[in-house]
């Protein structure tokens, strides 16, 4: 990805302070999402790196990795599997809990998402305390996946989440 591509992505993400509490500075990504050659770079950000991978399917974190990841998936020919908050998947579900800043919070995904043996490729579009994303590796690990790579779009290094997906590679295109 050329560098002047990724200087653009970052010039677009919009920060939202005290949302959605007092504190948080928000990264919106709806700039990106709604210019077709931000959007296409942003894609071509996680293509580039799936190209030097073997994948069976891409995994995407709820709601904004659905946004990323179904389309990385779609460019690279393979199918894509929704990781949910609890109550939205209608079939028989896998959960994994974590911790959020305030109490606990779980995440799910169908029982018939990944057989044992594929590679899968994790997508969000931000890796913050690492908390959603590790309940997303367990998901997929339980399932009997082989998660070959985490990649996020925007990384927030100083909430230092890295360390709790290891031992997955970690890849992110926007650090902050
Ligand atoms: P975490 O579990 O702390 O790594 O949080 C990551 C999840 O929360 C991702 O799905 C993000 O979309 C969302 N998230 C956390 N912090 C932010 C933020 N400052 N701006 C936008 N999204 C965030």
């Amino acid at each position: 990805m050329v560098a002047d591509s990724i200087d653009r992505l970052r010039a677009a993400v919009r920060d939202v302070p005290n949302f959605p509490r007092h504190g948080i500075v928000f990264k919106d990504i709806t700039p990106i999402l709604i210019d077709a050659t931000l959007f296409r770079d942003s894609i071509d950000c996680f293509l580039d790196r799936c190209r030097s991978l073997t994948v069976d399917k891409v995994v995407g974190i709820d709601a904004r990795g659905f946004l990323f990841g179904s389309a990385v998936a779609y460019a690279s020919g393979v199918g894509f599997v929704p990781i949910r908050k609890k109550g939205k998947l209608p079939f028989k579900t896998a959960s994994a809990a974590y911790s959020l800043e305030y109490g606990d919070a779980e995440m799910e995904m169908h029982i018939d998402s990944i057989e044992p043996g594929e590679k899968i490729v994790l997508i969000d579009d931000l890796l913050a305390t690492g908390g959603t994303s590790a309940a997303a590796a367990a998901l997929i690990r339980k399932a009997g996946g082989e998660l070959l790579e985490a990649q996020f779009l925007i990384e927030l290094e100083f909430l230092d989440g890295r360390p709790k997906l290891e031992p997955t590679p970690v890849v992110s295109f926007l650090k902050y």
